[in-house]
């Protein structure tokens, strides 16, 4: 992605490690999970988007994808679309959505996207291609088929669409809300992966978190996308959430296991009321206590490997023959906002409330608010709320952080060629917060690679946090947003 994001050479990136060497033996001790839970952000970029300062705002993001666009050569691209509607609350949530019925608005919000890529494209040069497009949200299948036909086809006026069978077209589906004619009108726009929350069968836990969704309807939505040749499925699960337990958890991972998805996320619910109102309706009494907690995240471990599932990284689980594993195995992986990618190189344009772009050396996000980027399209202005210019050292940490995500390796002396530095100078205060976690057994550093152990791949962000210059300025406690556990 741009200079910001030119993938690393495989000499850095060679892991030592594959993603089948995560196992439930791997799991550190308990003690040393309580030590290293804490709050810390996900790495899906670096500086996080925390760091976003409104300082940076349309005319520094159109300098930036101008200067990216001036490189010779076609550009691949990634593209995600924000759709914000939901037509009710699921009260673990955390994204940033907006509760209606309203369909109307669905065609509305599609006008606005396609002109806000209208804006967008003049500045990303004549050749570009996306081969990476993600609807996330919010509830993408808010939008009727229609409509989501005519944005798709809309975009790809602007903005061509790859029609290789490398492309990588996904969208997230609720399949308590997917109407019928979906899984065909997704097949025939050329998307080939699909992403279903689920978080837990158990009706209990279903209640207490305001989101009833039947096996029948989630296998049912599965098969239709599987019969339109939509040949890549994912399930999102949460561990932690309101009235579960080991059992009713254990069960959930096998009925999601007997439909087989390609690829599992199991995130940890990071319960923040604070920041996320809905979340006020959950009583913290029925929270999950710490050691209930990992338990439950035991038990997805023992359960995935168990079936031959492949750890892929951060709350991230794939069946062998995925491309997230073998990207991983070949030292291309790759971590953005969508999460891990096998994309390397594509500069990311984002679309439509609060979605974030990374271009060239840049990062920059939409308004969060539907009126604010709603004004600034209409008034013929790209929506950015905020952003940042990548500086030197923010390039240096951002390689480190993503190959300790990525591969839980880093090879020193490749790091200190690219970029002229002496690494144990340049990182001296970070080599001494990764003592604990070596001393704790979490990570091996060792001829000149740095390296996750099996229990340290589990607790990454732990590893990668030490590298982080952000989270060690003075007065950083003071500032930083509450964010999501470690553990
Ligand atoms: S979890 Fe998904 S469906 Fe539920 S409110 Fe949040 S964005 Fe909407």
């Amino acid at each position: 992605m741009g200079r910001g994001r030119l993938p690393l050479p495989a000499a850095i990136l060679r892991p030592p490690l594959t993603a089948a060497a995560v196992s439930l033996h791997a799991l550190p001790a308990a003690a040393v999970l309580r030590r290293c839970d804490r709050q810390g952000p996900r790495y899906t970029s670096y500086p996080s988007a925390q760091q976003f300062d409104t300082a940076f705002g349309a005319a520094e993001m159109r300098q930036h994808a101008e200067h990216a666009a001036a490189r010779p050569g076609p550009r691949l691209l990634s593209l995600y679309v924000h759709v914000p509607f939901c037509p009710s609350p699921c009260f673990y949530c955390g994204c940033n959505r907006l509760i209606t019925r309203d369909t109307a608005r669905g065609p509305w919000y599609c006008e606005q996207l396609l002109q806000e890529a209208a804006l967008i494209a003049p500045l990303l040069g004549p050749d570009c291609t996306v081969v990476q497009l993600h609807l996330g949200g919010g509830t993408p299948n808010f939008l009727a088929a229609g409509t989501l036909a005519t944005l798709i086809r809309g975009l790809d006026t602007v903005l061509p669409l790859s029609r290789s069978s490398e492309r990588d077209f996904s969208i997230e589906l609720d399949p308590r809300s997917v109407p019928g004619d979906y899984p065909a009108m997704l097949a025939q726009l050329g998307f080939n992966r699909v992403s279903l929350g689920v978080q837990d069968f158990d009706p209990r836990v279903q209640r207490a978190v305001n989101r009833i969704q039947t096996e029948e309807q989630t296998f049912d939505l599965i098969d239709a996308c599987r019969d339109q040749g939509i040949g890549s499925v994912n399930i999102d699960l949460i561990y932690g959430l309101p009235r579960q337990t080991p059992a009713g958890f254990r069960h959930t991972l096998r009925l999601v296991m007997s439909a087989r998805p390609d690829r599992l996320a199991v995130y940890g619910y990071a319960h923040l009321p604070g920041l996320f109102k809905g979340q006020r309706h959950i009583a913290t009494s029925e929270l999950p206590e710490p050691a209930a907690r990992l338990e439950l995240l035991r038990i997805a471990i023992e359960e995935l490997t168990a079936s031959g599932y492949r750890y892929v990284g951060m709350d991230h689980f794939a069946v062998p023959d995925d491309e997230l594993v073998r990207a991983q195995e070949a030292g291309r992986l790759q971590r953005n906002f969508m999460g891990y990618t096998t994309h390397a190189g594509c500069d990311l344009v984002g679309l439509g409330v609060s979605a974030i772009s990374h271009l060239g050396a840049s990062f920059s996000q939409n308004f969060r608010d539907l009126k604010g980027w709603e004004a600034a399209i209409r008034s013929g202005r790209l929506p950015v709320w905020r952003g940042l210019a990548l500086s030197a050292d923010d390039r240096i940490r951002a390689e480190v952080i993503e190959g300790l995500m990525c591969h839980g390796t880093i090879e020193v002396a490749a790091i200190e060629r690219r970029h002229g530095i002496d690494f144990d100078t340049y990182f001296s205060d970070s080599l001494l917060r990764l003592k604990p976690l070596v001393e704790d057994g979490l990570v091996q550093m060792a001829a000149g690679r740095i390296a996750a152990t099996l229990g340290g791949r589990l607790l990454l962000r732990n590893i990668a946090m030490c590298f982080d210059a952000y989270l060690h300025r003075p007065g950083a406690d003071a500032q930083s947003r509450p964010a999501s556990r470690t553990v």
